[in-house]
């Protein structure tokens, strides 16, 4: 997919566990003055406190959703968790492509390989590592966005997740936030060469 001669456009793909700091990491990384503009994707659970349609997410109710899936408009999508549908739209890239800007998805990590294979060496795959299990679940806790249930749901998932983080081209530890914003910024800069 590319929306003109002269500009190919690229992915960057960041997943991880939730929790472990990958929007925060990504939204460091959007205000780093690189060509870059965030793949808002579909999503069928409730907006948090503070979130915006068509900003943070594109807010479907489930029946809207699985119309989409139907009319195969998602490049690909999941249930991420039992429920809440969660989809990357093909005309989000195109729209962003047109911009002549590159893509940066923040998916969860079974979307993140999905989405390398479909965009391949056009893209780079960063996997966010939480320092232990342990930050991880105090992170979620402090977030002070999920009920008990749905942290335990997520931290259960992270486990999986975690089995599958040598699928990805690039690790980051999220330990010191300083030092991870750094490191993002610099793998982003020179894959963007
Ligand atoms: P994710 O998008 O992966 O679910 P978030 O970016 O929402 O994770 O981060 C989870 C929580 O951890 C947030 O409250 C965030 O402010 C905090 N956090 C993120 N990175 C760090 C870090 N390096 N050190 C301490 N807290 C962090
Ligand atoms: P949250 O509910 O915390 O916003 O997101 C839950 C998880 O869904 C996160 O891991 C997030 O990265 C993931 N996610 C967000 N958008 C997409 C998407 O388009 N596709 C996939 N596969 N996962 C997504």
């Amino acid at each position: 997919m590319n929306s003109s001669n002269d500009f190919q456009g690229k992915a960057v793909i960041i997943s991880a566990p939730s929790g472990a700091g990958k929007t925060t990491l990504v939204n460091k990384l959007l205000k780093a003055k690189l060509p870059l503009l965030f793949s808002i994707s579909a999503c069928s659970r409730a907006p948090r406190e503070g979130e915006e349609d068509k900003k943070d997410y594109y807010f479907l109710s489930i029946e809207e959703f699985k119309e989409k899936i139907k009319a195969q408009d998602f490049i690909e999508w999941e249930e991420v968790y039992q429920g809440n549908f969660y989809g990357t739209l093909k005309k989000e890239i195109e729209r962003i492509w047109k911009e002549k800007k590159h893509v940066v998805f923040d998916v969860d990590v079974i979307g993140g390989i999905s989405l390398k294979e479909y965009f391949k060496e056009n893209s780079i795959s960063i996997f966010i590592k939480p320092p232990s299990m342990e930050v991880l679940s105090k992170r979620l806790k402090k977030r002070n966005t999920e009920d008990r249930e749905s942290i335990k749901n997520r931290l259960e998932k992270s486990f999986e997740e975690m089995k599958s983080i040598d699928k990805f081209d690039k690790i980051i530890v999220n330990d010191e936030l300083n030092i991870s914003t750094k490191n993002i910024i610099k793998t982003v800069e020179k894959f963007l060469k």
